[in-house]
């Protein structure tokens, strides 16, 4: 269950709560991350009674169409098994839904939930046409074999494929899902409908319709978006000691595109412990271990001799620095991990992964004066990039690296802006979680009184 609220909501809010709670029994993180917009919203429905009148909130709280589907495929050992598939299409007043694939045990409905949640908002802030919806399944990768884990994810594709389309509903990665999973969800996907519609799934390899730039984009995004915040308050991440957490898609390039901006970052981790360089990250060494080997951390600090170290089953927020960029997942910065941070010296956090800061630590960190970038906000660049991915297929282009970074750098910029304006505009000066929800909210409340009862 998540925390009490900051400060307590206006009545036509906590009505809205209420339902919630009473409508989605169980799923706590859906519930933090609708607890986490209403706390925002209050100055909002104060100025535009007609978001109340038509009951906006009530319908954004409820997704427009949940799908819940069996999942059954063989192992290597000829062993049948079942696993369970979600798509939670949650709002296309803006434009298609668009959203990850999360493969990872922990998955079920509230989880799918509270990320299809966040990411219409997100998706309503980088100022792109898309909607927002989420998906995955409980399927773990993790130790499967390319031949299972293909199995797999024709399976899942096989029953998810009728309710997809470029212009009905556009998945792309997330936890477990990277360009191989994408790859063969899209193979399969082609042979059932027998088109070659790239625009379908987003996150493709650059050789079947991916963009330049997708797979960097989240981590390239945090990393600007970080930097941003720092300029408005006349720093910069330059000479500073950077942790991040996780050391998936998002960890790798928000630590690259840190490190070209002059950071010093210093360790990352999985959810077998963490490794602290203090020489400073070799990139190169962790992709060649993650991304190619699908090792472990463990396996960088072997490799990387003397100067690294591998804590085994720690938290990597043990270790100080002045700039966190959680990259791993939902509430890995609990309280005390926000009360150590701000111990050691820590300036800002920005928010890679999807809430990795439960309620407490965000109160605790804006409270102490860290600069904090929310999810929404600051990984908004994948999505983006995604868009971008969609304008690519859809005109049969395709643009080079140096021009994609330069449209997702633009973005950032552009996303942080609106939430440092709409914050301001709203009576909350430097609270980008204010701005961020407030300028996501209105995008896609405006969209829906236009569209009317539907
Ligand atoms: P990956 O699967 O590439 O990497 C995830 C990393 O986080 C791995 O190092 C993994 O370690 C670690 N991790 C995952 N779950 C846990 C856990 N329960 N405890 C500890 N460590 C964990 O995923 P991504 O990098 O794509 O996604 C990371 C976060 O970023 C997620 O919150 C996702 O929703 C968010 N995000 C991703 C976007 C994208 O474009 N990919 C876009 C926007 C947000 P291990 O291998 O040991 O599990």
């Amino acid at each position: 269950m998540s925390d009490s609220p900051r400060r307590p909501l206006d009545e036509r809010l906590a009505a809205v709560h209420c339902q919630v709670l009473a409508r989605n029994p169980g799923e706590s993180e859906f519930h933090q991350a609708v607890e986490e917009v209403l706390e925002s919203l209050g100055p909002v429905v104060a100025k535009h009674p007609e978001y109340v009148e038509a009951a906006i909130l009530e319908r954004l709280c409820e997704p427009e169409r949940q799908i819940i589907f069996r999942v059954p495929w063989v192992d290597d050992a000829g062993a049948v098994r079942i696993n369970r598939g979600f798509r939670v299409e949650f709002n296309s007043a803006l434009g298609p839904y668009k959203g990850g694939i999360r493969f990872h045990p922990s998955v079920y409905a509230g989880v799918i939930k509270f990320l299809g949640f966040e990411q219409v908002f997100k998706n309503a802030l980088s100022g792109l046409p898309i909607g927002g919806g989420k998906g995955g399944s409980d399927f773990d990768p993790r130790g499967r074999s390319d031949g299972e884990v293909m199995r797999f994810c024709q399976s899942f594709m096989t029953e998810l494929h009728r309710h997809l389309g470029e212009h009905t509903d556009v998945p792309a990665g997330d936890i477990g899902v990277g360009e191989r999973e994408i790859g063969y969800m899209f193979g399969q996907y082609k042979r059932i409908t027998n088109r070659y519609e790239s625009g379908v799934l987003t996150g493709k390899g650059i050789g079947v319709g991916g963009a330049q730039v997708r797979r960097e984009a989240t981590g390239y995004g945090v990393a600007v978006f970080t930097e941003e915040m720092l300029k408005a308050t006349g720093r910069s991440m330059s000479g500073r000691r950077v942790v991040v957490s996780g050391s998936g898609n998002v960890a790798i390039y928000a630590a690259e595109r840190a490190q070209r901006l002059g950071a010093e970052v210093v360790a990352c981790s999985d959810s077998g412990g963490y490794v602290v360089d203090d020489g400073g990250l070799d990139i190169g060494l962790l992709r060649q271990v993650k991304e190619r080997e699908r090792g472990r951390v463990a396996d960088y600090a072997t490799r990387r001799g003397p100067g690294a170290r591998h804590v085994e089953g720690g938290s990597v927020w043990e270790v100080p620095c002045e700039i966190a960029l959680p990259c791993a997942t939902q509430n890995e910065i609990t309280g005390p991990d926000a009360a150590r941070l701000i111990e050691g010296g820590c300036i800002a956090v920005a928010e890679g992964a999807n809430m990795p800061t439960t309620p407490e630590a965000v109160r605790l960190l804006t409270g102490a004066g860290v600069l904090f970038a929310p999810g929404k906000a600051a990984n908004a660049g994948g999505v983006a990039t995604s868009a971008l991915e969609m304008q690519q297929n859809a005109s049969r282009d395709s643009w080079t690296f140096e021009y994609t970074e330069a449209r997702l750098e633009e973005i950032m910029r552009g996303i942080h802006e609106r939430c440092a304006t709409t914050a301001a505009e709203y009576g909350s000066p430097g609270d980008y979680v204010a701005g961020a929800n407030i300028a996501g909210f209105i995008a896609v409340a405006d969209a829906m009184l236009a569209l009317g009862l539907v």
